[in-house]
Order: structure tokens, then C-alpha cells, then sequence
């Protein structure tokens, strides 16, 4: 029996499923349930009529999972994938800011540990956070813990006081302006979009400014047939899939998040298996951070 036939068959058995974030290997994703981005993602998780979770993304999409459906069990096929940015907080400034501040709202990035969520008011998604931020009623916001797409937000809603974190996605940061200008000149009739995780001069170049699933959406519906993609590569596969008719060049070739690609069919079929890295959160950490994860989800209907 192949590896594939053998996920098919463990799947059924132990009534699991497979989610896969859109920036895992293709492989992974072709024999996933559900393909998405962080929201999407977070939003089938409180959905799913399953015992088990298979979550193929890194640590963060793991905790966010369990957090919001504590009887499930949650499995990670790498326990060792995890999120760079999700760690780049310094919480003795959450402190400071709140001391300085009365009316401090703490907006968190879903791609952060759940330790930090405990300590945020409300979670976003690259898909939602311009929109959570201008509906909430606090003028101060500290937004954690990327500072790239915090600085995106403040410039969407001036009216605020955008307070940015200094965190950063070491792939979307380390895109840079020529490359966007090699690109442009290579491919002249194709449309630039972009993560809102590179920096704002990147962001200054783009036709079109979303997140992963924005991005595909765009593209799918555009009458346009070439795109250069400035975000990570993974997400080829489904605009590809998508668009068999369309063309799509990468930004940068290193466009590679190496914690998502870790993840692979073996190691899936192995948690399978032996039901190895299991999710565990405590009960405290669930309490305090499925607060700012569902008030994200009721602010973003
Ligand atoms: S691409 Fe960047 S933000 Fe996404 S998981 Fe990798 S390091 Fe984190």
C-alpha cells in the first residue's frame, strides 16, 4: 500500500482529518481536507466533526486549533515547525504600554505563541486585521507581533494610534525592492501582489495588497493572465490549480519558509500512526487565549 493509500485508510479508522496551511509542500496539501490560510483555517477548526486534527502547518496553527476545540486531539506531523515572528514579542513592553495607555487594545497577529494571546484583547489574521482594528473602539493599539503588516493597518486607519512591535516574517522581510524591479521589467504585463508581511516600500510597488487567500482570489477572478507573487511559494500550488490558464513568477525563488516544508507525507502518516506530537495546552492558556481568538472571529463575520 503506498504512503498515500495508507493516510487514506488511518484517516477513516481513527476518523481524522488534514489541514494544511497553503505554504506546505504540494504533496501535502493534494491529499489534504482543507487547504487555507490561518483564518480559513482557524474558522473550519471550530467546525470540524472529527476526533482527531492532523495539522499540517507549524506550532502556533496547532495551539490555535486545539485552543478553539479543546475535546478534539490535535496532532502536529513536525512538532519541531515552528514560527519564527510567533516569538518576537517582548512582553515586558505589552506591560509598559498598557501602564501608559488606559485604552489600550493589544491586537495580536494569529501567527503568535499562545502564551502571547493570553496577554492580547483580540487576534487577526492578515485577512482581517484592517478591518477588526477600525471596528474596535479603542484610539491606542499596540498590534504584535509583526511589525510590517501593523505598519499596513496603521496606514489604512490613520484616525488610530498604531503602535508597532518590531517583529517581522524573516521571508516576507527579506523580499526586497529590485528584486520587485527585476521582476517588473522581466514580466512587464504582469500584475505585482503581495503579502502585507513585506516591508512598505514592497507594499508601495504592489497592484494588489492581501493575504495568501486574498491573493489567489485576485488572481482567480482577474482578467489579467500573468502575476508576480511576492509572499511564500507554497502558495503556487493553488493558484496553479486554480488558473491552469495563467501565469505566476515568483518575487524571490527563496520565497520558502523551511519550518512549513518539514512537513511531509511520511511524517504525517507517522502521527498517524502513533499518534506522536500531540497538542497539549493548558487549561489556563486555553481560557485566557480563546478569548482574543473568538472575539476575532465574531469582529470578522
Ligand atoms: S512564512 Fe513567515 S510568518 Fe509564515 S510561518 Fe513561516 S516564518 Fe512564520
Amino acid at each position: 500500500m503506498s504512503t498515500r493509500e495508507e493516510i487514506q485508510k488511518l484517516k477513516k479508522e481513527k476518523n481524522a482529518v488534514i489541514l494544511a496551511h497553503y505554504y506546505v509542500n504540494d504533496e501535502v496539501q493534494e491529499i489534504a481536507d482543507y487547504i487555507g490560510d490561518s483564518f480559513y483555517l482557524s474558522k473550519v477548526a471550530t467546525k470540524i466533526d472529527a476526533a482527531q486534527i492532523i495539522f499540517a502547518g507549524v506550532s502556533f496553527m496547532g495551539e490555535s486549533a486545539k485552543i478553539l476545540n479543546p475535546t478534539k486531539r490535535v496532532f502536529m506531523p513536525d512538532a519541531g515547525a515552528d514560527c519564527a515572528m510567533a516569538h518576537m514579542v517582548d512582553m515586558k513592553k505589552i506591560t509598559q504600554m498598557r501602564e501608559q495607555y488606559e485604552d489600550l487594545a493589544v491586537v495580536c497577529y494569529i501567527n503568535s505563541t499562545a502564551e502571547i494571546k493570553t496577554f492580547s484583547d483580540v487576534c487577526v489574521t492578515s485577512a482581517n486585521a484592517v478591518k477588526i482594528v477600525k471596528n474596535l473602539p479603542n484610539k491606542n493599539i499596540f498590534f504584535i507581533p509583526d511589525g510590517n503588516l501593523g505598519e499596513y493597518v496603521k496606514e489604512q486607519i490613520p484616525e488610530k494610534n498604531v503602535i508597532l512591535n518590531n517583529g517581522y516574517c524573516p521571508i516576507h522581510a527579506a523580499m526586497t525592492t529590485e528584486q520587485v524591479k527585476k521582476a517588473k521589467e522581466t514580466y512587464p504585463d504582469a500584475e505585482f501582489l503581495v503579502h502585507p508581511e513585506c516591508k512598505k516600500e514592497i507594499l508601495a510597488m504592489a497592484d494588489y495588497i492581501g493575504s495568501t487567500s486574498g491573493i489567489i482570489n485576485y488572481a482567480t477572478n482577474s482578467e489579467k493572465t500573468e502575476f508576480i507573487i511576492g509572499t511564500e511559494n507554497g502558495v503556487f500550488y493553488e493558484l496553479k490549480k486554480k488558473n491552469p490558464g495563467k501565469k505566476f513568477y515568483p518575487l524571490s525563488e527563496k520565497g520558502i519558509c523551511q519550518d512549513m516544508k518539514t512537513i511531509t507525507l511520511t511524517k504525517i502518516l507517522n502521527v498517524l500512526k502513533n499518534e506522536e506530537n500531540e497538542v497539549f495546552v493548558s487549561d489556563e492558556v486555553r481560557q485566557k487565549a480563546m478569548r482574543p481568538l473568538e472575539r476575532m472571529l465574531a469582529l470578522a463575520e
